[in-house]
């Protein structure tokens, strides 16, 4: 029997299931760069050239172990091809019997795939993806019956299975589940955060980025200074470099924002795990070895594997047991359109043009920056829940639908009626104050709400609480705001609601 073996840009690893039992001198591996697939949304160019450069080095890769490789490479004429046509022909030029794949990690095309049985006429065997701690049915099973899913809960259970920072008495290491108290330290500038890991381009990775400029120029970023990893052996080394240099400060630090420092003590890994160049329990495995080994605190390495083995398991379950409906969420009923700034990091708000503007350059921006800077803004401005999941999908090297979706619409648009999260991560500027130095290089002035200089985020966060008595003011978690907000006199309310009008009718100037 011969197989055809489709695999996928974030399938790059000979681990993946697809794999599993092939045969180098009958079956085939079919691999393509489908114009579809790489503008059905604005992605970033410095995405475009991680994935199309980490899917030619893995067919070479594939190609020098021994396996018959398809490479369909982009070609600007081939517009139309989707990536049904591309395995129909395949087949077609092989004769297969069969077509292997793992399960992709987006409904959309999931569904497509589903449908191949039928229209290519021969069995399609989808394969359970195995990179992941816990099987779809594995968190099925564990969320039935359950009111409300925390992902704390979740999350120990994941421990127990897999005795990650586990005692052998079956006790977490340190003695608590959870460090995430020790983890809120502003950063003024010592320790030095280290340098990211760099690779410089190849001559493979040279040719794609030139691709990418000239088929791709209207798209989102830049491929400029791209020093991504695009082969296992130097993400490898990208999480040797985070080992030795970041983790032991990554949990004092994990909340913080900087003015100067894009990367802080973040890992920059999740552009390999998600695309199949990192193994996500090595990945475990090393930090915890790193905790073993007393070169990181358990702060550090508690909070580095939660970050994993619990909130990536967490949102993924939770995507595909709620998809498609899920996608079409707006419990709070937001219609306002996207800023245009979201595009360009035009705005006198300097939190807001740092998270920008580094996403802009970088394709990358760390959680505190996604959750309580951009997130945060949208939220309390009622963007639509599609628009600001979309700008998401597309501004970071590691976003697919599976992951960026939970963590827009459930963790940060609160669209999903609090399904994924207890309550909104709703924020006025006094946060971003604490946790950053943002404010004191900015145009708007943190400690004023309502004059001309004021910080919108400050009158925009009670409008919020405002618009949404209805559905908060119940909430345990958020009565003392409620309380906070009955105890300002009417006119000091009324002053706060009329700035933030004024914000919400000319946004893009703000
Ligand atoms: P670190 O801070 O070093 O964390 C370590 C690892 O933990 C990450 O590499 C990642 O694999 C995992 N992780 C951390 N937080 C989460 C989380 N909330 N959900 C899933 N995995 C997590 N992550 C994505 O991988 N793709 C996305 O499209 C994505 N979109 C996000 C959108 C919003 C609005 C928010 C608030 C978070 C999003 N995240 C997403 C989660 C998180 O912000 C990124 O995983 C993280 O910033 C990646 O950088 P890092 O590798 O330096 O992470
Ligand atoms: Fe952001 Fe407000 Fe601080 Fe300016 S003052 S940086 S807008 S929080």
């Amino acid at each position: 029997m011969a197989n055809l073996i489709l695999i996928l840009g974030d399938q790059l690893t000979t681990d993946i299931s697809a794999l599993e039992g092939a045969d180098r001198e009958t079956d085939r591996i079919v691999m393509a760069e489908v114009h579809n697939e790489a503008s059905y949304t604005n992605h970033h160019k410095k995405k475009l050239v991680l994935l199309f450069s980490a899917m030619r080095h893995f067919a070479q890769q594939l190609r020098d172990d021994g396996w018959q490789v398809h490479y369909q490479q982009y070609h600007p004429d081939n517009k139309a091809q989707s990536l049904e046509s591309v395995v129909a022909a395949a087949i077609r030029d092989q004769g297969a019997d069969q077509v292997i794949t793992t399960e992709c990690g987006e409904w959309r095309l999931h569904e497509q795939i589903s449908q191949w049985q039928d229209s290519l006429g021969v069995p399609v065997q989808i394969r359970p993806d195995t990179r992941f701690f816990a099987t779809k049915q594995e968190f099925a099973d564990w969320a039935e019956g359950r009111k409300q899913l925390r992902m704390e809960f979740f999350y120990r259970e994941m421990r127990r299975k897999t005795g990650l920072l586990m005692t052998p008495e079956g006790k977490p290491e340190g003695g608590e589940w959870n460090y995430d108290a020790d983890n809120r330290r502003k950063w003024t500038g010592k320790p030095a955060a280290p340098a990211p890991f760099r690779v410089e381009p190849d001559a493979v990775t040279r040719e794609v980025m030139e691709l990418v400029d000239e088929h791709f120029a209207d798209h989102f970023g830049t491929t400029e200074d791209f020093h991504f990893a695009v082969t296992p052996e130097d993400a490898k080394q990208a999480l040797a470099h985070f080992m030795d240099f970041a983790l032991p400060c990554f949990g004092d630090f994990q909340d913080a924002m900087s003015d100067e420092e894009d990367w802080l003590f973040h890992s920059i890994l999740s552009p390999y795990i998600n695309c199949g160049l990192l193994d996500p329990s090595a990945v475990c495995e090393a930090a915890a070895q790193a905790w073993y080994a007393g070169q990181a605190p358990i702060n550090a390495v508690e909070g580095f594997i939660r970050q994993i083995l619990g909130w990536r398991e967490f949102v993924r379950g939770i995507y595909w047991m709620n998809m498609p409906g899920y996608a079409k969420e707006n419990r709070l009923g937001n219609t306002r359109d996207l800023p245009w700034f979201y595009w360009t990091g035009d705005t006198k708000m300097r939190c807001m043009h740092k998270a920008i503007d580094a996403t802009r350059r970088n394709a990358y921006a760390h959680h505190i920056q996604r959750l309580m800077v951009t997130g945060n803004f949208a939220l309390l401005a009622g963007v639509r829940p599609e628009e600001i999941c979309d700008w998401y999908l597309a501004v970071y090297a590691d976003a697919y639908d599976w992951v960026e979706l939970p963590n827009v619409l459930g963790m940060v648009m609160h669209a999903d009626g609090g399904y994924l999260g207890s309550k909104p991560y709703a924020a006025s500027g006094k946060y971003i104050q604490r946790m950053s130095d943002h404010c004191s290089n900015c145009h708007y002035k943190v400690n004023k709400s309502t004059e001309e200089d004021a910080c919108p985020f400050n009158s925009l966060y009670w409008h919020f609480i405002n618009r949404h008595q209805a559905d908060f003011s119940n909430n345990p978690r958020m009565g003392m705001m409620y309380r906070n907000w009955e105890k300002q006199k009417p006119e000091g309310r009324e002053a706060l609601l009329k700035r933030a009008d004024y914000l919400l009718a000319n946004l893009d100037t703000i």
